[in-house]
């Protein structure tokens, strides 16, 4: 033992898979986001005020039933199967893993198919937890521009940039988000789900497709899943995070029978299966006569509290700041334009967003969500966690922050 060891303890090198992943600048935002008579637009947060805690509580689950409290089967409570199978009726050849929410479900898939190397193509920015995914996978993340339509140019545009990637990288998976992107908000058109889709199969390329959000549309007509247009080669992830309640951890994994069989020899070592009483307790609450209801309900404070937000940002940020309209989800995605504003070059996000947190309000920067960092003019807000009061005042402190730029 060397002298050093002896004054310091043993040392213990993290795994080489380790050294890839970054910190997470999100987490530090959330720790301040707690802070007494702070704003927060930077967390993911379903409203609290949102949860079915009635129903959960009329639920008639004797969540001490001994069945529930024994080992179970690792594809998850028979129960929830049945009605995950039932309520979103799903291609003959897939069936569904349970999994401690979509996290988990992502990790499993890469796990199960991802070789150190393998590249994965992803729109950039790009939700930060899949990000850390990959790199713990130690994937080769490749990223493409946000594909989300804002117009039909703008779209074929994307389209050839994501087709001429395919063309000359061999990609092993393509990661979607298609309903209300996580961190944009943005969704794809029926045309460009159909473009994926075909240039996936072209080009075998597999996807997974990420859709808590999906089901949190409060305008406009819902389109086809990537999964229903391709369902051999889509892996979905769903999560009940955001309709339920993100305490309980529970989402699936839905694919070909074939992929999940690979999923489950993963499950079984990683946790043996998913907690029971959660399970059971899910399964009641999907199955609910008023769980209907209660989504209904959801969408419609969530509506509220987007039009709240958009409205603010309409009167008090200026007008070199764009807001592009959503139709569900949880964020908005918030872009400078300095060239409209007197503002020169480019500005320092982390430095605005300390601002905000010294005016009251909390914003995250957009170059976190960009596998390179890359600066991007632009900000995540979420508009779901804060009250419609709370969300008017909120902008108007972030405002503040912008007008001190322009100074
Ligand atoms: N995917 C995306 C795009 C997300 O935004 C989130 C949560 N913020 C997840 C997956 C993880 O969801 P869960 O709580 O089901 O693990």
């Amino acid at each position: 033992m060397t002298l050093s060891q002896a004054e310091n303890g043993p040392g213990l090198m993290a795994a080489n898979r380790l050294q890839h992943l970054q910190a997470s600048y999100l987490r530090e935002i959330l720790a301040v986001a707690g802070r007494r008579n702070m704003i927060s637009f930077a967390g993911g947060l379903p409203a609290e005020a949102c949860f079915p805690v009635s129903l959960i509580r009329q639920l008639s689950t004797d969540q001490t039933a001994s069945e529930l409290l024994q080992y179970g089967g690792s594809q998850g409570l028979d129960e929830l199967l049945t009605v995950l199978r039932q309520r979103s009726p799903m291609p003959d050849n897939h069936d569904v893993l349970v999994t401690n929410g979509a996290q988990q479900g992502l990790d499993l898939i890469l796990r199960a198919f991802v070789n150190p190397g393998d590249r994965i193509a992803i729109e950039a920015p790009c939700y930060l937890g899949a990000l850390q995914a990959f790199q713990l996978a130690e994937a080769e993340v490749i990223s493409v521009p946000a594909l989300g339509g804002v117009s039909e140019e703008y779209e074929a545009d994307r389209l050839a940039v994501l087709e001429s990637l395919f063309a000359q990288q061999d990609i092993k998976f393509f990661y979607a988000i298609a309903d209300f992107h996580n961190p944009t908000g943005a969704s794809y058109s029926l045309k460009m789900r159909h473009e994926i889709v075909r240039l996936c199969e072209k080009y075998g390329v597999f996807l997974i497709e990420d859709a808590p959000y999906r089901e949190l549309r409060f305008v406009g007509k819902s389109l086809p899943m990537l999964a229903d247009l391709s369902p051999a080669r889509t892996l979905l992830l769903r999560s009940f995070s955001k309709i339920a309640c993100p305490g309980l951890r529970l989402g699936c994994v839905q694919a070909d029978k074939k992929f999940i069989g690979q999923l489950l020899k993963v499950k079984q070592v990683t946790d043996l299966h998913t907690q029971l009483p959660g399970q059971a307790l899910l399964a009641g609450l999907l199955s609910h006569r008023e769980f209907a209801d209660h989504l209904q309900q959801l969408r419609q404070e969530y509506l509220q509290r987007y039009m709240a937000m958009s409205e603010s940002v309409q009167l008090h940020l200026p007008e070199w700041v764009t807001l592009r309209p959503v139709e569900g989800g949880m964020f908005i995605w918030l872009e400078l334009d300095l060239s409209g504003s007197r503002l020169s070059g480019q500005i320092d996000e982390l430095r605005v967003a300390e601002q905000a947190i010294e005016q009251g309000v909390t914003v995250v920067p957009g170059s976190v969500f960009y596998p390179q960092k890359q600066v991007s003019a632009a900000f995540r807000l979420n508009f779901s966690h804060e009250s419609v009061a709370n969300i008017d005042l909120g902008i108007r402190r972030f405002s503040r922050v912008l007008a001190m730029l322009e100074r």
